[in-house]
């Protein structure tokens, strides 16, 4: 046998007993099995939960690490998702950058820019990453964040008559606004906020409002000047508008039955007509053929 997983053996061992001592209180995890290590994004300087607990749940305090100045709050510290604190680092940073930068392919005329435009977000990410720039670059991704929704708030464009003149304006002040960011991304779409859902209407655009006729508030005619000063006719909530529109609906409830349409619909056998209309289920609640093709629009 060689030296060879002896040695092995004992490195790791060693990495875990580093692992497992905080690097503030000494307290070992060997003594204490409860024992939790947390991280803060500020610094990512690891430290066990009793350490986190005593230094900050009191307020914001400075980072107990030598040589780290970080202010820390106690709300931030989790536990690490990777073992490796700069692995932990990197995929907060690029989370934090792709909030900001979302763009997909289908927001781009061509593949080739898709592929600029990530190239210029790896760059902003090795950026943070290295800790290159860093103001810069963080002024730069929040100053894109608030011109996309900017963007966003103004709506979509107007289709006015004035067509691609103003089409060409407003490329060209987006530009611009986009310049300002510090960014420009060539065959960038223009983002088009998403068409506001109109209210839930329960009758699937069905409307009761008579086709044939408008009731008006007055009708200039003898007997009618009389009855509407006649306070008999008005008596126990009756309105003398209900008593037009009832004689109205009467008179044109006719209109828009087309019988010779009917009995034709009748006497051609079709395959798929009444198959699942609210035709069909009309006429089989009430019992009748449903190649009578009843005319549910108007139920009046
Ligand atoms: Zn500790
Ligand atoms: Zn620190």
């Amino acid at each position: 046998m060689s030296k060879q997983p002896a040695r092995a053996a004992a490195a790791s061992k060693r990495l875990a007993e580093d692992g497992d001592i905080c690097p503030v209180c000494k307290s070992s995890r060997y003594l204490n099995s409860t024992m939790q290590f947390k991280i803060n994004p500020a610094c990512y300087h690891r430290m066990c939960d009793t350490c986190v607990e005593r230094i900050f749940k009191r307020g914001n305090s400075t980072c107990p690490i030598a040589g780290c100045a970080k202010t820390l709050s106690w709300a931030k510290f989790r536990r690490a998702t990777f073992e490796d604190l700069k692995i932990e680092r990197e995929v907060d940073i690029r989370k934090t950058v792709m909030d900001v930068m979302n763009k997909k392919e289908e927001d781009f005329e061509t593949l080739r820019d898709y592929n600029d435009y990530l190239e210029q977000v790896e760059e902003i990410a090795w950026n943070l990453i290295l800790n290159i720039d860093v103001e810069a670059t963080t002024g730069k991704l929040e100053r894109w964040k608030q011109h996309q929704k900017a963007e966003l708030d103004a709506g979509p464009p107007l289709a006015s008559g004035k067509g691609a003149t103003q089409r060409k304006a407003s490329q060209s002040s987006k530009k611009k606004d986009e310049a300002e960011t510090g960014f420009t991304f060539h065959g960038l779409k223009k983002r088009v906020a998403p068409v506001k859902e109109a209210p839930y209407d329960p009758w699937g655009g069905w409307s009761i409002a008579p086709q044939y006729y408008v009731l008006q508030d007055n009708y200039d005619v003898d007997w009618y000047k009389r009855i509407k000063t006649d306070v008999h006719h008005v008596a126990g909530g009756h309105s003398l508008q209900d008593y037009c529109s009832q004689a109205l609906r009467d008179a044109f409830g006719g209109l828009g039955v087309f019988i010779e349409d009917e009995i034709l619909a009748r006497d051609t056998p079709s395959m798929d007509a009444d198959v699942g209309t609210e035709h069909a289920v009309a006429a089989a609640m009430s019992g009748k053929d449903a190649n009578m093709n009843v005319n549910m629009d108007d139920v009046f």
